[in-house]
């Protein structure tokens, strides 16, 4: 059993891809039937796998998938393509790069266009193969990232025809702050989008990210662009939470033994030990995105129990203080990183971030298991 569940390494992420299509059939629940909802799998599905939850999204019915980059757009395209499910868009939130033109169109990518310098190179390549592109285009109304700025909407808008060698899918923007439902600057964005739109009269249009949804129809438009609720996080960190949880992270216990009292744990010996005591490591650490700085404020499960986590966290291991478990709990060998009295909004807390960024920095040692009911 837990041969299977680390292969050959020490740890492993377990992720129920029934949990992510129902969370991503409840998202889209939020929003009328009209609107579409697409799927976020950038970074390797927040770094849950993209290909595997991709799939299972595809075969749930959603149509609309996001990378940020063309290397994980084309390894989408491919892994979809086998599946003979042909008729999903995949999106590319960086947009095309010089010279990925030619990438973009033979694995039929569409593209985020950000810039004039992205449109025009766009249009420019839809001219030269005599072929009307796909493209979102991207309007900037308030993060002062990607998407065209004030000025260059404006002369967009005045040069509207450029634009006929495209097939514009979508008109899009990015919300600031929207897990903040009070915060005034999603209306002042929802005001501004919709005044762009006006300007583009006929096309369909897209503004919420997972919190985004959230917000009310008015915020819906014709497509929503969930990613971290997908993956069981609610973006507002509501403790009424619909979504399910998606994942668990496990590690392998390599070894129990006893220390007396006095016995420094880990490097620099910053944990001295005040009893004779069990310290069980687990092979897990930093390298995997297990923070170091989760030393001393962490605790993982093992057998049911909840145990701290003592000194410092290494490369490859931690160490745990298990004298108080009881023997049957000691007979597993797996011990679970995220657990009810330790949660990835409790861990992401104490390392003041949010939970995207640990998931997105679970390491590639993990071995992912996908588990479905078919
Ligand atoms: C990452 C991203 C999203 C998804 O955001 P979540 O908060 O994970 O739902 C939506 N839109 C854009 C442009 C993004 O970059």
């Amino acid at each position: 059993m837990a041969h299977q569940l680390f292969g050959y390494g020490d740890s492993s992420i377990t992720v129920d891809l029934d949990a992510i299509v129902a969370n991503w059939r409840y998202i889209d629940s939020l929003s009328s039937f009209k609107t579409k909802t697409a799927a976020m799998v950038k970074a390797d599905g927040y770094g849950l796998g993209c290909s595997s939850i991709a799939i299972a999204l595809a075969n749930a019915g959603c149509k609309i998938f996001f990378v940020a980059s063309l290397e994980e757009a084309i390894n989408l395209k491919k892994t979809i393509q086998l599946r003979g499910l042909n008729d999903c868009s995949i999106m590319v939130l960086h947009g095309v790069q010089n010279n990925q033109e030619k990438d973009f169109f033979t694995h039929q990518l569409v593209p985020v266009l950000n810039d004039l310098e992205q449109i025009s190179r766009w249009i420019n390549f839809a001219k030269k193969i005599g072929t009307a592109l796909p493209a979102l285009l991207h309007f900037d109304t308030g993060m002062t990232r990607l998407g065209l700025d004030t000025k260059q909407a404006n002369w967009l808008i005045q040069n509207k025809q450029d634009l006929d060698s495209l097939n514009v899918q979508y008109i899009m923007s990015h919300l600031v702050s929207a897990e903040l439902v009070e915060d005034p600057i999603n209306f002042k964005q929802l005001i501004q989008f919709k005044k762009l739109l006006r300007c583009f009269a006929s096309l369909p249009a897209s503004l919420a990210n997972s919190a985004g949804t959230m917000l009310g129809n008015d915020f819906h438009f014709q497509m929503t662009r969930p990613g971290i609720s997908l993956y069981g996080v609610h973006p507002c960190n509501k403790t009424i939470n619909k979504l399910q949880p998606t994942f668990s992270w496990k590690a392998r216990i390599l070894q129990v033994r006893s220390a007396a009292i006095g016995d420094k744990v880990g490097y620099g010996g910053t944990f001295e030990l005040q009893r004779e005591s069990l310290i069980a490591t687990i092979g897990i650490g930093y390298a995997d995105g297990y923070s170091r700085q989760l030393s001393g404020k962490a605790s993982i499960l093992i057998g049911g129990q909840t145990v701290p986590v003592i000194g410092r966290i290494s490369m490859d291991s931690i160490t745990a203080d298990v004298t108080e478990l009881d023997q049957n709990s000691l007979l597993t060998d797996t011990a679970q990183l995220i657990h009810q009295d330790y949660g990835l909004e409790r861990m992401a807390l104490d390392l003041k971030t949010i939970p995207y960024e640990i998931m997105t920095n679970l390491g590639h040692r993990a071995k992912r298991h996908y588990y479905e009911r078919v």
